[in-house]
C-alpha cells in the first residue's frame, strides 16, 4: 500500500486504482496520462513485463471508454538493454494503442537518451501517422534543435523545463534561463506547429503564456500537470480548455516520489505538515 503523503502523487499499486482515478478525473472534465513507474531496466524481461502491462492497461482504458491515455519511459521498455529491444516494445505497444485509439506518450529522461528517444518517436509517428507524441526539456541546449526538426511530424510535442540534473556542456543550469527558454519555445511551436501543442508545467507563468499564444495563433493546445500538484488549477483550468493529469501507479513508487519530494519546497512543506498534523 502506498503511505499517507506519497498517495497525493503516487495513484495506487495496483492498475484498477489508477484507473478508477481516472474515472474520477473524466467525472470533474480532467482527462488521464496513465504510467506504471519503472525504469533503467538491465533485462529484457523486465522491459517486456512492462510493455504487457501497458498493452493490459490500454485494454482497460479502452474497454472503460475513459478519457485517458498511456506513458512510458524508454529504459522502462529497455533502452539500456539495447536500442533494438526498446523500439521493438515501444512498436508493441504503439500499434495496440493504435488499434485501440489509446494515445501513447514517450517521457523524456536524460540527455543520453534522447537521439534514440526522438528517432523511434519519428519513426512510428510517421508510420502510425500520429497517436504518440513526445516530451522536450527546454533545459536541454539542442531542444530548440528539435523541436524545429519536429514540427512536421504526425505526433504531438509536451513542452517541459527538463527533470534531470544535466552538465552545463550539454544543457542551461540557470533556472531563469530555462524558463525564458520554455516560453520562447512554445512561442515557436504556437505559431509553427500544425498540430496541438501539450505544455507540461505547473509554472503560472507558462500557463498564461500558452493561453496567450493559442488566442494569437488558434493553435489547439493541451495543458498538462501532475497528480498531487496544483489540482484545484488542474479542476479550474479545465472548465475552459484541455487538461491531462500525469497519474503515476506501481510499486516502484518511492523513487518518483523522492524527485517530488526533492523537486519543490512546497512539496516538503506539504509532507511535513501532514506529518505533523497541521
Ligand atoms: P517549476 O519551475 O517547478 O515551478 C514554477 C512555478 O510553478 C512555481 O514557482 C509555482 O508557482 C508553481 N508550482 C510548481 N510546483 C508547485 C507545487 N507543488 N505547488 C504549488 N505551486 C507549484 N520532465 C522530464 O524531464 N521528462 C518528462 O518526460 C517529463 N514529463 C512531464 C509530464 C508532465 C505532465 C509534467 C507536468 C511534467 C513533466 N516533466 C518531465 C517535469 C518537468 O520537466 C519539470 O521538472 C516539472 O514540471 C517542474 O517544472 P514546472 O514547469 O512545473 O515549474
Amino acid at each position: 500500500m502506498i503511505p499517507p503523503i506519497a498517495n497525493r502523487f503516487v495513484a495506487g499499486e495496483h492498475p484498477a486504482v489508477a484507473l478508477e482515478h481516472a474515472r474520477r478525473l473524466n467525472d470533474r472534465g480532467v482527462n488521464a496520462i496513465l504510467n506504471l513507474l519503472g525504469e533503467h531496466y538491465e533485462d529484457r524481461e523486465s522491459a517486456a513485463d512492462d510493455a504487457d502491462e501497458y498493452r493490459r492497461l490500454i485494454d482497460d482504458i479502452a474497454a472503460a471508454e475513459l478519457s485517458a491515455c498511456v506513458s512510458v519511459k524508454p529504459t522502462q521498455l529497455g533502452l539500456d538493454v539495447g536500442e533494438d529491444v526498446f523500439r521493438e516494445l515501444l512498436a508493441a505497444v504503439v500499434s495496440h494503442g493504435r488499434k485501440r485509439d489509446v494515445f501513447v506518450w514517450l517521457d523524456m529522461e536524460d540527455h543520453t537518451t534522447t537521439d534514440a528517444t526522438l528517432e523511434a518517436y519519428e519513426e512510428l509517428a510517421r508510420e502510425h501517422g500520429g497517436g504518440i507524441g513526445v516530451c522536450v526539456q527546454a533545459n536541454l541546449r539542442r531542444t530548440r534543435d528539435d523541436v524545429e526538426r519536429l514540427a512536421d511530424v504526425p505526433g504531438k510535442v509536451r513542452f517541459t523545463k527538463g527533470a534531470y540534473d544535466e552538465p552545463a556542456s550539454v544543457a542551461y543550469t540557470d533556472k531563469t534561463v530555462v524558463d525564458r527558454e520554455l516560453l520562447s519555445l512554445l512561442e515557436y511551436a504556437f505559431a509553427e506547429y500544425d498540430g496541438a501543442v501539450a505544455v507540461g508545467s505547473h509554472d503560472p507563468a507558462v500557463i498564461e503564456r500558452a493561453i496567450a499564444l493559442h488566442e494569437t495563433y488558434g493553435t489547439d493546445f493541451e495543458i498538462q500537470m501532475l497528480m498531487g500538484v496544483r489540482e484545484d488549477t488542474q479542476y479550474e483550468l479545465a472548465s475552459e480548455y484541455e487538461v491531462w493529469q500525469y497519474v503515476p501507479h506501481g510499486d516502484r513508487w518511492k523513487s518518483y516520489f523522492y524527485r517530488r519530494m526533492t523537486e519543490r519546497t512546497e512539496n516538503i512543506t506539504f509532507a511535513a505538515r501532514a506529518v505533523l498534523g497541521r
